[in-house]
């Protein structure tokens, strides 16, 4: 199939899309920068291992545009980018994240980058070897990323219990969590603080029955996961898992979880919403990650886990309830609003540029 990829550019409102390739390390991938009107973007490194080029390119330009959305409900100056790098064999993978940190240095700031699937502490270290505009771990960065995360997902599932029920009451409630990662178990974590219960299902049947262990879960085959009767189903693994066949699985009320790209079309959420679930959208539930290492960036603070939970459950609230008074899927509306905020925050900016062009 054609890509036609300045088409989809133009179509997206994206900035920039630079195809990666090192003679040295191997290394293929791409970056898109979606939106540098109002301040840098920001996107982490996805490392995956694609059935060709044209999905891996597909994501990062999706992935990329999510995180301006993310920027804009989470009222950041900043936009949205990504880097996705193709999981092939024989890559010299230390070689390659040194290489990747070169390219997020070019842009000189224009551009931060951090975690994601497939890129953890060890290779943050690599890519930091290069520039300073990466989330270091340890002391020197912004705190821990996975965690704020995880709060903010907690308190977003929170706001959606109290939207749908006028309570959380947490131990009448069971979740279904799809992935104990590092986001899942942290999440898993708080929630049976507060009282639920919960069901686990990981591909990596080790890592389900540490955490099964750890936190006193039930344990799920990943096949059961989607039909298991729940409150919340919390998706805390890959994207694109919701789609025809899948929907009509789910046995919950609600679904809301850290997982980028949850829905395979934006559409689904119109069929969530006519089968009468709850979906509250990703890319306004799990920017917490994004919340505590753009504020780290952009003005040097820390901001604790209790202020991004608080942040993250308002906005959550205040969208369902739009939603609920529009009828109308809360995806749909975040999607609106999204694209409002940013279009005001592009005009807003038109008229500095044209000055500067126009020059003295
Ligand atoms: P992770 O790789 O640590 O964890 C993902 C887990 O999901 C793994 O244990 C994996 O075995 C499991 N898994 C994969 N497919 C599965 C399936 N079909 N059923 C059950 N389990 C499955 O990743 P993470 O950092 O915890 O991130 C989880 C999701 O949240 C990703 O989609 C990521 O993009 C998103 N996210 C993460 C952050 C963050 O701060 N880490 C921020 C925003 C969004």
């Amino acid at each position: 199939m054609e890509t036609h990829v300045l088409e989809a550019m133009a179509r997206g409102g994206f900035e920039r899309v630079v195809a990666l390739h090192d003679r040295r390390s191997g290394l293929r991938g791409f970056l898109a920068v979606h939106d540098t009107s109002v301040g840098p973007a920001f996107g982490g490194i996805r490392r995956w291992s694609y059935r060709g080029e044209g999905e891996a390119l597909r994501d990062c330009m999706r992935l990329a545009r999510a995180m301006t959305q993310k920027c804009a409900l989470a009222d950041l100056p900043a936009g949205g980018g990504k880097l996705v790098l193709l999981d092939l064999p024989d890559v010299d993978w230390e070689r390659a994240y040194e290489y990747v940190g070169g390219i997020v240095e070019e842009h000189a700031g224009r551009f931060f980058t951090g975690p994601d699937l497939g890129t953890g502490e060890r290779e943050l270290g690599w890519v930091a070897r290069r520039t300073a505009f990466v989330a270091r771990p340890g002391p020197e960065g912004p705190g821990e990323l996975a965690e704020a995360t995880a709060e903010g997902v907690f308190a977003g599932i929170a706001a959606a219990l109290r939207h749908a029920d006028g309570e959380e009451d947490w131990p009448r409630r069971r979740v279904v969590l799809q992935g104990v990662g590092e986001v899942g178990r942290r999440l898993a974590l708080r929630l049976r603080r507060a009282g639920a219960r919960v069901a686990a299902a990981d591909v990596d049947a080790r890592r389900a029955r540490a955490a099964a262990r750890a936190l006193d879960l039930d344990v799920v085959d990943p096949s059961r996961e989607l039909e298991l009767p729940c409150d919340v189903f919390a998706p805390c693994a890959l994207g694109g898992i919701l789609h025809d066949l899948s929907i009509e699985r789910l046995r919950c009320r609600i679904v809301a979880g850290a997982a980028n790209n949850v829905l395979a079309r934006a559409a689904h959420a119109e069929r969530l919403h006519a089968r009468g679930i709850l979906y509250v959208p990703d890319f306004v539930i799990n920017s917490g990650a994004l919340v505590r290492g753009a504020l780290f960036q952009l003005q040097g603070r820390r901001e604790p886990l209790e202020r991004i939970g608080a942040g993250i459950g308002a906005t959550v609230t205040e969208l369902l309830e739009r939603a609920r008074l529009q009828q109308a899927p809360p995806a749909r509306v975040a999607a609106i609003e999204a694209r409002r905020r940013v279009e005001l925050r592009r005009a807003a900016m038109r008229p500095a540029l044209r000055g500067a062009d126009e020059g003295p």
